[in-house]
């Protein structure tokens, strides 16, 4: 069976490259290659940035409420289609169906609804300085490229392009080449809702696509989602036209148990934050802090839960609640990461092994696994792992956990569960972390700004800040009397 190839899409339209050059999306998990992808060769490249000049000109000069209307156009179209595109993701991703089809798409189009009706409301300032004035203007910056991680790949098309295409801009996105497909789907729904061609244009391939992008001088500005290694890499290069950068990187980010606590919330609360989308979310508290009080109460429930609610299996079933890792690479990564904390002595409790199950048996499955009694220096406990591999620790000083848990270059996110409201606060308010969740974890409306402290991010996505990271402020002076000139 001859399986589709899909083409770079650009100023509307799909458009073949020059190289022929292509590359394989397997799906995880089967192990199957689902179809291919034409790599942006340098024909793509050039295409992309007429078009993206192009369209910049047509949408920049087009009203805030023209814009707003055309994007709440593409949100009725996605949310219609919510469940083609939840299936793309799937097959893309290995997660299950049962997050794609209520979150993936859902959050992705909360946001562009979030953007359309804030862009109209954005508004400059007026201010008398003697009898002269100036007023400022809220300007797009031009070109924008987003880069994208895979792990969402329909939902970070959605939230760059969001309040990119609000304010005015115009985009070349680049997804993941692991899940490339979601962003031309996301292409081909603007194109439907009236956006005007070249406004947003989808580039393929891997990293060296994504360092053409970084360092053209034409582009303003890049948002990137992907690993803080990376995110390195596309600041240094972006620093070369001084591009405006938004990063949006991993992190390592810890959850504080106290002896307060409901204790099964906050067991639902660890097992959403490390397997959900089978612990690849960015978010993930996967270091979990419980006091020594509750620490066995704790461990008992976990293991009990995790053993007996967990369903591995083909993605596509709706029963399924944990699917596959993204590649064979990835799942041995995550493997060596867990043999690992067993050679440096945490406990393990539950897990440990690659999955085989019977209604998926070539997918990189990864059991859920839970290590305890874990040590603050563990590689474990320090490294990002990207996979359902929780460590737990125990903790008795509140002082001395939150010292602990600030004990990392990361800074993406936090949390704490206590019934002592005082003490939520003053805690959450010493972690230092972007995105703080108080008896909860993981939520991110469209409405909340997220973005990492220290190296896990620059910026924020979401949130009614961004808007600005998308605009420009021009001032510009009006005299209203004769100039006064010594020459
Ligand atoms: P990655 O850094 O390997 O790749 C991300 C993107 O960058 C891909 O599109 C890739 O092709 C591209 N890329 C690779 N090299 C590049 C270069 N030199 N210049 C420009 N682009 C380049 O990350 P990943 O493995 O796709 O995603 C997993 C990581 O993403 C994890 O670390 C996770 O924490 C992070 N993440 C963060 C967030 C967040 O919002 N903070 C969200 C999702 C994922």
């Amino acid at each position: 069976m001859t399986t589709p190839v899909y083409e770079n899409f650009i100023n509307g339209h799909f458009l073949k490259n020059q190289s022929g050059d292509t590359f394989a999306v397997k799906n995880p998990a089967t192990d199957e290659v689902i179809y291919h992808v034409e790599v942006a060769d340098e024909f793509i490249q050039n295409a992309a940035i007429e078009s993206a000049k192009l369209g910049f000109a047509a949408w920049s000069a087009m009203t805030p409420i023209e814009r707003s209307r055309i994007l709440l156009k593409a949100v009725s179209i996605l949310r219609e289609r919510n469940d083609e595109l939840a299936k793309v993701e799937v097959l893309d991703t290995g997660k299950p169906w049962q997050e794609a089809e209520c979150v993936d798409v859902e959050t992705g189009a909360d946001v562009i609804e979030y953007f359309a009706g804030l862009a109209p409301a954005q508004v400059g300032q007026q201010q008398m300085v003697g009898n002269d004035f100036y007023y400022t203007r809220k300007e797009p910056l031009g070109i924008c490229a987003g880069i994208g991680a895979w792990n969402y790949p329909l939902q970070i098309a959605c939230w760059k392009s969001g309040p990119a295409l609000a304010a005015g801009n115009a985009v070349i996105f680049k997804p993941s080449e692991e899940t490339p497909l979601g962003a031309i789907k996301l292409a081909e729904i603007f194109i439907e809702a009236g956006v005007p061609a070249g406004v947003f244009n989808v580039v393929q391939g891997a990293g060296e696509v994504g360092q053409w992008l970084t360092a053209n001088p034409d582009i303003e500005k890049v948002s990137f989602t992907g690993e803080v290694g990376t995110g390195k890499k596309v600041m240094a290069s972006a620093a070369g036209s001084l591009k405006d950068v938004t990063m949006e990187l991993g992190g390592k980010s810890p959850l504080l148990v106290f002896d307060d606590a409901d204790v099964s919330q906050a067991v639902s609360a660890a097992m959403l934050g490390n397997f959900y989308t089978q612990g690849e979310v960015c978010t993930n508290c996967t270091r979990i802090y419980v006091h020594k009080n509750v620490y066995q109460q704790f461990i008992d429930e976990l293991k009990t839960r995790t053993e007996q609610n967990i369903i591995a299996g083909d993605p596509m079933d709706p029963e399924v609640n944990l699917g596959a890792l993204i590649s064979k690479k990835h799942q041995e990564l995550v493997l060596s990461y867990i043999d690992k904390g067993i050679s440096e002595g945490a406990t393990l409790l539950t897990g440990g092994k690659a999955l085989s199950p019977a209604s998926a048996p070539n997918g990189y499955f990864v059991e859920p696994t839970i290590f305890v009694d874990c040590k603050d220096d563990m590689t474990i406990v320090k490294e990002e792992i990207f996979g359902p591999v929780m460590s737990v620790l125990v903790f008795d000083d509140e002082d001395d956990v939150i010292r602990r848990a600030n004990d990392t270059h990361l800074g993406l996110a936090a949390g704490v569960f206590t019934k002592d409201i005082q003490r939520a606060h003053r805690v959450i308010h010493q972690l230092q972390a972007g995105i703080c969740w108080i008896n909860s974890y993981g939520n991110s409306p469209a409405e909340m700004p997220v973005g990492g402290y220290k190296q896990s991010g620059i910026g924020r996505e979401n949130g009614i800040e961004t808007l600005d990271h998308y605009t420009q402020t021009k001032s510009i002076y009006v005299g209203m009397s004769n100039i006064e000139s010594p020459f």
